[in-house]
């Protein structure tokens, strides 16, 4: 039996991170209050540091490390936020860290990572295994592993999102969390069930890579090929194992949203209210705005989870 985390590791978690993350603002928009029919408030963890909400689970987990711990450091695997979170956070704490990234990474990730003081370690993602490597270093080194979202620090770090929203604006009909490997929306979850328990929870997945809405309508965990959508955050193959009970049993509905929805919300975010929000940060609009009239006078929160987007890319994007 796993021990899941509580509401009680999210309140700790967020005297953790006091100081180190940001606080972020919750932004209105008339636009698309007049569009939805709703009050909608949005959480802007694009503007957290590194650009995306990551950063509060990793600060948390490496919060946590003992004095071995600390000296040997901490390893993980990711191509993106994860990676950055990891290594500003543990340069913050003076902790060494290690980042197995696929060495087809976009280069600017890697320069990222290395510029907070991270060590890449490329590997190639189409005949060796992440998560293989990771153990080993883990265990030769005695690193400690922290992985992308199924670890009950994580998800205690990712729920502070959620309860500074919910403390800004107090009670929320329904609330809109974007899904990859499932952290944040758990970790959502344990807020919003403690907080206020009648709130309907979704969690949003790019129509694509529909894992987490399979999983969570068959009860059991569904592993998919890594699939093609701009949602490159939410590319997970499988919910985790303590991701995957809490979603089960306080989430109340996943939805999927397409890659052209997706674009819409970059492109209303950017013109409307001035931010740059990656495409996987838009999944949660995307599906609230797919709803139409079911939100209609209802009070609405959606979690804008990062912005860490190549300006490049961002442009062709919209013009695609
Ligand atoms: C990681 C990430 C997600 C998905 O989070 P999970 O905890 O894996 O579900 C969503 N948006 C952004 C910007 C991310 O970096």
């Amino acid at each position: 039996m796993l021990t899941l985390p509580t509401y009680a590791d999210v309140i700790v978690a967020a005297e953790r991170i006091k100081g180190f993350a940001h606080r972020t603002p919750v932004l209105t928009s008339r636009t698309m209050n007049q569009e939805i029919g709703a009050e909608v408030f949005f959480k802007c963890e694009n503007l957290q540091r590194m650009g995306a909400f990551k950063f509060r689970g990793a600060f948390n987990a490496l919060s946590r490390f003992n004095e071995r711990q600390r000296k040997a450091g901490v390893v993980t695997y990711s191509s993106g936020n994860h990676a950055q979170a990891i290594a500003l956070s543990a340069s913050l704490l003076g902790i060494p860290a290690t980042i197995v990234m696929p060495n087809d990474a976009p280069a600017a990730k890697m320069a990222a990572t290395r510029g907070y003081g991270g060590k890449v370690i490329n590997y190639d993602r189409y005949t060796e295994d992440r998560e293989k490597i990771g153990n080993d270093l883990a265990e030769k080194h005695g690193l400690t592993l922290i992985p992308p979202y199924d670890h009950p620090d994580v998800i205690a770090g990712q729920g502070t999102a959620a309860k500074e929203l919910f403390e800004d604006v107090g009670e929320l009909d329904a609330l809109f969390v974007c899904l990859g490997g499932g952290g944040l929306l758990s970790g959502s979850a344990l807020s919003t069930r403690a907080l206020f328990p009648s709130c309907t929870l979704y969690g949003v997945e790019p129509e694509a890579g529909n894992d987490g809405q399979r999983s969570f309508r068959s009860g059991a965990i569904v592993h998919i090929d890594t699939p093609k959508t701009i949602a490159d955050g939410a590319q997970t193959q499988h919910l985790g194992s303590y991701t995957f009970e809490i979603i089960r049993r306080d989430v109340d509905d996943i939805l999927t949203v397409s890659d052209a929805q997706l674009v819409d919300c970059m492109r209303f975010f950017a013109e409307r209210m001035k931010l740059v929000v990656e495409p996987t940060g838009c999944l949660g609009l995307a599906a609230a705005r797919a709803m139409g009239g079911e939100l209609k006078g209802k009070r609405v929160g959606v979690i804008v989870s990062g912005g860490n987007v190549d300006l490049d890319r961002f442009c062709s994007l919209l013009h695609s």
